[in-house]
């Protein structure tokens, strides 16, 4: 703990969220669906997705960029797809109401999709699935990310960090097995935070507007980002590209960035959600017990070595008994924006 650290209870992170957006003019439903993800990343310890981002959200509705009151509209429940429209607001409103019809058509048809046009996704994508897989339900997600990541083998953004996470049910009153990784080998947010902090980069996270090698963060952001595991990660960002962008009718991150006000804000953008009902795929009880005894083997038999998910799952437990630590910094900045 930093001596300047203080010690908030969920709730109040909840709230020191939740103000300053209400307080530049986002609607209620949205603020509350957003101030909650927010908390909740603080909670699990994924900080490059909590409390910082919500001045560039700010900065996006005072630029005019976002729709601080957008109403989103579902487009179309034909068959086993749900459309929405976010109508150019932030993403978790929309995806807390698509959510319930999405796992109704998975458990209708076995596999269903959820298309999200128009809307600005800012927040950890673990958020959105891992409580589709707390209702028996296999998810996945994807969404554009900020252009910054080179191909393998290159030295320019060629695509976004584009996110891509998974979720697959435990049973009753066990945690999702959930793994949520951006395609660049870095967060852009983790170097933006240590940007902000003075810190260096690792080497091999990036490389300046030349194309150099760098640890400095500002040049990293000036420059791009590496793909996860070279070629391997560069291949899955663009299926992820392609799946939250043209498949669905929407940006890739290059033409999200040339739209965009350079507010700090995320970038517009679509986002896609896969829901399985395991059922209907053979996936009884039994087999979703098997699972998780298999999980829970694997964990057991290969430590030090650990299973995705559970470094952010010990720490929300210590979060919701011990209280959350946040930067005296960052709360003082988030009082001045209220
Ligand atoms: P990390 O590399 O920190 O983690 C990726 C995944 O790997 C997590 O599920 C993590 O689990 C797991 N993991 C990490 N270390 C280990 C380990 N030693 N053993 C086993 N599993 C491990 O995440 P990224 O930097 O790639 O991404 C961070 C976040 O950024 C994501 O939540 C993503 O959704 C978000 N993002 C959002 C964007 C947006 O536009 N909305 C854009 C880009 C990224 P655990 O959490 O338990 O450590």
């Amino acid at each position: 703990m930093d001596r300047d650290d203080i010690r908030l209870s969920f709730d109040a992170v909840r709230r020191l969220a939740e103000q300053p957006l209400l307080k530049c003019g986002v609607s209620r439903e949205h603020a509350e669906a957003m101030a909650e993800v927010v908390a909740l990343a603080e909670a699990d310890e994924a900080r490059s997705h909590g409390l910082y981002r919500i001045e560039g959200c700010v900065q996006a509705v005072r630029s005019g960029k976002v729709d601080p009151q957008a109403r989103p509209e579902v487009v179309s429940t034909a068959g086993a797809v749900v459309r929405i429209d976010a109508r150019g607001g932030f993403a978790l409103h929309p995806l807390r109401l698509g959510r319930p019809l999405l796992a109704d058509k998975a458990r209708e048809f076995g596999i269903a999709a959820l298309a999200l046009n128009n809307c600005y996704h800012f927040s950890a994508l673990w958020a959105d699935i891992e409580i589709m897989a707390e209702r028996g339900l296999v998810a996945l997600s994807c969404t554009i990310g900020a252009h910054n990541v080179a191909l393998a083998g290159g030295s320019a953004p060629a695509f976004g960090t584009n996110p891509f996470a998974f979720a697959f049910p435990r049973g009753e009153g066990r945690k999702p097995f959930v793994f949520d990784l951006s395609s660049s080998v870095v967060a852009k947010g983790e170097i933006e935070l240590r940007r902000r902090s003075g810190e260096s980069i690792p080497a091999g996270w990036a490389v300046d507007r030349q194309g150099a090698p760098t640890t400095k963060p500002e040049d990293a952001l000036a420059g791009a980002i590496m793909p996860f595991g070279g070629h391997k990660g560069a291949a899955l960002g663009l299926m992820v590209e392609l799946l939250a962008g043209p498949l669905i009718g929407d940006l890739k991150s290059a033409e999200a960035l040339a739209i965009d006000t350079h507010d700090g804000g995320p970038l517009r953008g679509g986002y896609l959600m896969l829901a399985i009902n395991p059922g209907h795929l053979g996936g009884n009880d039994s087999g979703l017990e098997e699972a998780d005894a298999w999980l829970t083997s694997l964990a057991r038999q290969h430590k030090p070595a650990r299973l995705p998910g559970t470094r952010r799952h010990a720490a929300r437990v210590r979060s919701m008994a011990d209280g959350i630590l946040v930067s005296r910094c960052l709360y003082n900045r988030l009082l001045e924006l209220c």
